[in-house]
């Protein structure tokens, strides 16, 4: 049963509770005013009779007193009428011509106790009232009667028919009821006109809640309530129209940034927003965690535990592919002997599916869809993940699961295992560069940072992969200050000595992930990678201060020398990493100029008489 018919059942029985207690109370109160007005009535005759008969003995007329008595028998609804003398006027008179003795224990109570006493006999044709009166002594009495004054000298008994205050209740009570059943009905209608409207709101508000909760809030209450309960019906649209925004609006938000999001679409809005927060919280924290590991090896590792995180009970294999060299590399696995071992550490792409289309292979689709899993039995389910990390090289995550079933939970975190692959690439693709930097042409032979031919040769590379992955650099140019005095007052070999010493200081104020090139005689160039404009000027402070701070121990004498540098944000401050480069260049300059010992940001303003493009 719903609140409206609660309510409505509850109300009905109220008012016919109502109703019928009031009946009741009216038929009773009718009843003993019927009877009362009755006994009354019979009071007031039965003291005519005794008056009257009183009047008979005064003058003496006792003999004719029966024409008396029959004249009021006939009154209208007098049954019956006796008089009866006590034992006293008996012995004194005798009982008289018409045997006026007791008649009954009544008549014989009311003589001996002088006390009224009336009877209703009720059955269900008709109703009688008995009523017994005393006569009792005066002082008149006395002179007849051989009695004292307040004797009982004798009793009038009558039998009324009082049947029709019976059938005039059950008239009024008709009356009443009929009368009460309209007004009933007049109240049922008004209240229901009235509380069904609050009704109908209270269950399109129950609906729409309950809508809410399942995470459905396209629904609207109309209601033509002016009171509290329009404004609550207001308040709710407007609560749900936002709620529809917001859910949207980050919707296409998360969408946009996770290349399709990572849960499922029919699930409640809300919980699957906070679903994907608690995703992009832990994306989020896995790549602060990655861009801080000092190799390729560390990263896989981490990725790797991401997919165990994600795979539940699955076993898996994470292996790199490098595609130039058809090289493959077992990185880690769940088991010591896995399903599939490549024979040799090449595999042809060819033979690959996964590789060869770069799109994942499921078992589902084909048993031995994967020719390397022709062997496996076939209640296990498996599926080959390919990711491409850069150019150069290929992830593939395989999973091997118990059924079809355990494969179709792994398949639900496929879209958030690819978003931390996502977010690992940059990471990686530093990595690798860094590897492939190892090459000794690129260093400097003084210094062991890279040289000015590593910069002509992958300046343009790394620019591309950071306008790919969106992320920014710091971009520092250094210069020795008043450099030429050490050569020409300490030879060229302190003068060394002091270039070393730069390059050390730069090496311990930056991340594995950044890079410092010697950019010819006494000048720097460093690159800090996913670097805000704050930490830029950070590093390039630490750089000039630790180094102003150092003391070369020379040969007769204790030298500190000071640099300065120029700061600029690539590609906040300009759309290439060469102009960005130069961009610094422009505020080392500037930093020269204003006394050196100095970290100048780059600004526009600074480009005033330089030729930077
Ligand atoms: P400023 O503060 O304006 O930079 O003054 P500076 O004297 O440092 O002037 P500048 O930067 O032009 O000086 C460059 C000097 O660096 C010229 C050259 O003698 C010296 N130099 C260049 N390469 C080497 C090197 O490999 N070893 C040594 N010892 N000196 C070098
Ligand atoms: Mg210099
Ligand atoms: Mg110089």
């Amino acid at each position: 049963m719903n609140m409206k018919h609660k309510i409505t059942t509850f109300l009905a029985l109220t008012l016919i509770s109502l109703t019928v207690a009031i009946v009741a109370i009216v038929a009773v109160a009718f009843r003993d005013y019927g009877l009362a007005s009755a006994k009354e009535k019979a009071i007031v005759v039965s003291e005519l009779v005794r008056d009257g008969l009183t009047v008979h003995m005064v003058n003496g007329i006792m003999p004719q007193r029966a024409y008396f008595m029959e004249k009021i028998q006939r009154s209208k609804n007098i049954e019956n009428l006796w008089v009866v003398r006590a034992n006293s006027v008996i012995n004194q008179f005798g009982a008289g011509m018409m045997g006026e003795k007791a008649k009954d224990t009544i008549d014989a109570a009311v003589l001996e106790g002088g006390a009224m006493q009336t009877q209703i006999d009720e059955d269900s044709d008709e109703v009688k009232l008995r009523v017994t009166i005393p006569y009792t002594s005066t002082a008149e009495c006395v002179t007849c009667h051989e009695s004292s004054t307040d004797d009982v000298l004798g009793a009038v008994s009558m039998i009324f028919d009082i049947t029709d205050v019976r059938y005039s209740g059950i008239k009024t009570i008709v009356y009443i009821s009929v009368i009460a059943l309209i007004v009933l009905a007049f109240i049922s209608l008004a209240t229901s006109r009235g509380i069904n409207r609050y009704l109908n709101l209270f269950e399109d508000l129950s609906e729409a809640v309950k809508k809410g909760h399942e995470g459905d809030f396209s629904p609207r209450i109309t209601t033509n309530l002016t009171d509290e309960g329009g404004t609550l019906a207001k308040l709710l649209n407007d609560l749900y129209e936002l709620l529809s925004e917001t859910v949207n609006h980050i919707d296409k938000r998360v969408s946009i940034l996770l290349g399709g999001g990572t849960h499922s679409e029919s699930r409640n809005p809300l919980t699957r927003t906070s679903d994907i927060v608690d995703d992009l919280v832990a994306i989020y924290k896995f790549k602060k965690t990655i861009e801080v590991d000092r190799d390729k090896k560390e990263v896989y590792d981490h990725i790797a535990t991401v997919v165990r995180e994600h795979i539940g009970h699955c076993d898996f294999a994470l292996f790199e592919v490098l595609l130039e060299s058809n090289k493959i590399t077992l990185l880690q696995s769940t088991r010591t002997q896995w399903y599939w071992n490549p024979t040799s550490d090449t595999v042809l792409t060819e033979e690959c599916r996964a590789l060869r289309t770069g799109s994942a292979v499921f078992s589902d689709d084909a048993l031995h869809l994967c020719k390397h899993y022709d062997g496996i039995d076939a209640k296990f389910a498996y599926m080959c993940l390919p990711y491409r990390m850069t150019a150069e090289v290929t992830l593939l995550i395989q999973v091997v699961a118990k059924d079809s079933a355990a494969l179709d939970k792994v398949k639900g975190e496929f879209a958030t295992l690819t978003n931390y692959l996502e977010s690992a690439r940059p990471v990686l693709e530093t990595h690798y560069l860094m590897s492939v930097l190892q090459d000794t042409s690129l260093r400097d032979a003084l210094t062991g940072l890279y040289n000015r031919k590593f910069l002509d040769e992958y300046i343009d590379r790394i620019s591309k992969e950071a306008t790919r992955s969106k992320v920014s650099y710091g971009v520092l140019s250094l210069d020795l200050d008043f450099f030429k005095m050490v050569n020409d007052t300490y030879g060229h070999d302190i003068g060394d000595v002091v270039i070393k010493g730069i390059a050390d200081t730069i090496r311990g104020s930056i991340r594995e992930a950044d890079v410092a090139v010697r950019n010819g005689g006494e000048e720097f160039l460093v690159l800090l990678m996913n670097t805000t404009e704050e930490g830029a000027l950070r590093v390039a402070e630490k750089i000039r201060e630790t180094f102003a701070a150092t003391v070369f121990n020379i040969p007769g004498a204790q030298l500190r020398k000071t640099v300065s540098a120029g700061v600029a944000i690539y590609p906040s401050d300009a759309g290439g990493m060469w102009r960005a480069i130069k961009c610094a260049d422009v505020a080392l300059y500037k930093a020269k100029e204003s006394g050196r010992n100095l970290v100048v940001r780059y600004t526009p303003d600074l480009n005033v008489g330089q030729d930077i493009y």
